[in-house]
């Protein structure tokens, strides 16, 4: 795979998904936690629209790396 490092945000309008590509291990941990939201295959790959804030949050918290944060409109 490529080593690109980018930054990338998916937002709902009052929640925001913050991934960093260099920081993400690609354990899947998203991926199983949260199928709806998080899907690797798909473009864009992060479907912050098909999950409640609350579930969203909960996915985040468990990514192993760091590489997921979470950012609330101000
Ligand atoms: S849980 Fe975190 S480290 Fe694992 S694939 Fe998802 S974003 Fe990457």
């Amino acid at each position: 795979m490529d080593k690109i490092n980018v930054t990338k945000e998916y937002t709902n309008g009052e929640t925001t998904i913050v991934w960093q590509s260099n920081k993400c291990m690609h354990s899947a941990k998203c991926v199983q936690n949260l199928p709806s939201v998080f899907q690797p295959k798909e473009q864009p790959w992060i479907k912050i629209e098909n999950a409640l804030d609350e579930e969203i949050k909960n996915t985040v918290a468990k990514c192993p790396s760091g590489a997921l944060t979470i950012k609330h409109k101000q």
